[in-house]
């Protein structure tokens, strides 16, 4: 707030990245764009065509390919150079201009997937057969298994018209959530009034001053509570929607459908909440050691986000912060520290904040280039962390693009957050080793910690409640604001357990989760942090061997599904193992953290 943002000019070069390595100039991405205008023409070439001969097959499938490789470079190059000052106009329009691009190719791509499905099988032998279409063996495979869900042509158009119209319930959501719910005021620590927003709950829900936990905690859900009945209603309507796609598309369940687009089985979803309610008990010592420290009569519901430990006053410079991500991640070997060096080195991080400058931080970049990372530094322990989790995206990427074939280079979400947890554990675990100070220790444990709470305990309790109401509704059954709430009340003392007083307004946290429109997908922050620290847990004991296991897998993109890839690398997700082990790594912090408060 008090100095004034440098503008872009005056950051050195050097702590810029350089996207002229995607494009030298402007009007190099000019050219690319106009002969990606032609080269979207050529659809009618192969429309029509594609199962009349391999060699057909191949050349339409790497004209695909050239249009998918060229759309990426000019998308992301436009967009990366409006987030550098999104003031200004030119990347403005550049940007805009490449997405409508986008959706020409994405048109012009789109008869692919319905032609191959629609090649009569003997036909679809013949192709498989010839030698040519070998690299391409994952990718019909893929396209193949879904056979058993494509409808017939008139069914298929249907069902997209009517996927428009389910989207209803979402807009209705975030039109009620994000444009229209008011909260009214709150006293802030020094008394003053704040309008409490979605945005700042957080922020009062850590307030070291009860009674501003307490009253945003209230005023957040009279909020809520207010809508009740239409929230109810909204959720109702959007559960219905997936139930009658799965149904349409001859599911089993929403639940089998939702996990048939990563071809992950049911059963990995299924063992990870039994597997989490195994180590209820060490969630719920947790919860008691946070009474004790808070010294509460009663802990309730809003004193579940303060912080145990007070934050640590760290000044980090983003010299620092490289020099310790790259000694934390020492265990993954001479191999990946060199690609992270060079990383450091070649333009591939935009470090520093700037006048108009995109907030936040993101990995991100194109098969032709080298990976690309936007941050914010802000010299804190955060920004550190934020360092290593993108730099763990940039080389997962880095990997991919050098050893696959373009098609096959982009990994699924299933396994993309894995790379980055994984950077963040083991530098979090170098620097709780090499804490001196008892007080910092306890910082850091607590904070990692919280990343359990928040990113194992808390999801698998919302991928509970996703599996509940779900099969309430394909038992017919309507979810009503009385039911939702009932269940979620269940669910968290289960949870939670007797060492908390379960406030009734957490009856109601259901109604604002936003991800429940999206269902079935949080389960996945579970089940990535999972496999991460599955995969510290062995190259800390294992070494060399596992870190190779781990390189490949990096090395792997999206060449096979999610769960075949992690299995190949050593951690199967179908076992509960990768879960346990994530789990007793907690129970062993919180036995540290116990051992430092308690002294
Ligand atoms: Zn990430």
């Amino acid at each position: 707030m008090s100095e004034v943002l440098r503008s872009r000019e005056e950051i050195p070069q050097k702590d810029r990245w350089s996207l002229e390595d995607i494009f030298a100039t402007d009007e190099a991405w000019e050219k690319r764009y106009k002969e990606t205008e032609k080269l979207i023409g050529l659809s009618e070439k192969y429309r029509g065509k594609i199962g009349q001969s391999a060699d057909l097959f191949v050349e339409c499938l790497e004209w695909a390919d050239h249009l998918g490789l060229n759309m990426e470079d000019l998308f992301t190059y436009a967009r990366m150079r409006r987030d550098e000052d999104n003031r200004i106009s030119r990347y403005q329009s550049m940007t805009d201009r490449a997405s409508m691009l986008s959706v020409q190719a994405g048109s012009a791509l789109s008869f692919i997937v319905p032609e191959i499905l629609a090649i009569p099988d003997d036909q679809f032998q013949e192709l498989r057969k010839n030698s040519k279409t070998d690299i391409y063996r994952h990718y019909l495979e893929n396209i193949l298994r879904q056979k058993a869900h494509v409808l017939s042509f008139a069914e298929e158009k249907l069902l997209a018209e009517a996927s428009e119209l389910a989207t209803a319930p979402s807009t209705i959501f975030s039109m009620a959530n994000d444009a229209d719910l008011k909260f009214g005021s709150i006293q802030g620590e020094d008394g003053r009034e704040i309008e409490l927003t979605k945005g700042n709950f957080i922020k009062y829900m850590e307030s070291k001053e009860r009674r501003v936990r307490q009253e945003a905690f209230a005023t957040l859900y009279a909020g809520y509570g207010k809508q009740i009945n239409s929230w109810a209603a909204m959720l109702n309507a959007s559960v219905k929607a997936d139930v009658f796609f799965a149904r349409t598309r001859k599911y089993k369940s929403a639940m089998e459908g939702a996990l048939d687009d990563d071809k992950v089985p049911v059963s990995v979803y299924d063992s990870l909440i039994q597997t989490v309610h195994d180590y209820l008990p060490q969630f719920q010592r947790y919860i008691r050691l946070r009474k004790e420290v808070l010294g509460v009569e009663e802990l309730h519901m809003y004193d579940i986000y303060v912080p145990l430990v007070p934050e640590m006053n760290a000044h980090i410079p983003y010299e620092e912060a490289k020099d310790t991500v790259r000694k934390g991640l020492k265990p993954l070997g001479e191999e990946y520290l060199k690609i992270l060096d060079e990383g450091y080195q070649s333009g591939w991080i935009d470090i520093y904040e700037n006048a108009g400058k995109t907030s936040g931080a993101y990995s991100w970049g194109t098969y032709s280039s080298h990976p690309f990372v936007l941050l914010n530094h802000q010299n804190t322990f955060d920004s550190l962390f934020t360092l290593a989790h993108e730099m763990g995206h940039a080389l997962h990427s880095y990997f991919s693009n050098k050893n696959q074939i373009h098609l096959y280079a982009g990994y699924k979400i299933f396994v993309a957050e894995v790379a980055s947890t994984l950077n963040e554990s083991l530098v979090m675990r170098h620097l709780i080793h090499t804490a001196k100070d008892p007080q910092m220790k306890a910082y850091l444990l607590n904070h990692y910690l919280e990343q359990f709470r928040g990113t194992v305990f808390r999801q698998t309790l919302f991928a509970e409640f996703e599996r509940e109401i779900h099969a309430a509704v394909e038992r017919n059954e309507s979810l009503t604001s009385e039911y939702l709430s009932k269940i979620y009340r269940e669910l968290s003392l289960t949870y939670f357990g007797p060492g908390v007083v379960l406030d009734e307004q957490i009856n109601m946290e259901w109604a604002r989760i936003p991800h429940f429109y999206n269902a079935f997908y949080v389960y996945k922050y579970a089940t990535g942090f999972s496999a991460a620290t599955a995969f510290v847990h062995q190259i800390l004991e294992e070494g060399q061997p596992a870190v190779e296991r781990y390189l490949e897998f990096l090395s792997s993109g999206g060449s096979d599904y999610p769960i075949e890839l992690l299995r190949k690398a050593g951690v199967d997700m179908e076992k509960p193992e990768p879960v346990q082990q994530a789990l007793t790594v907690f129970t062993e912090l919180l036995d540290e953290l116990e051992n430092l408060l308690r002294k």
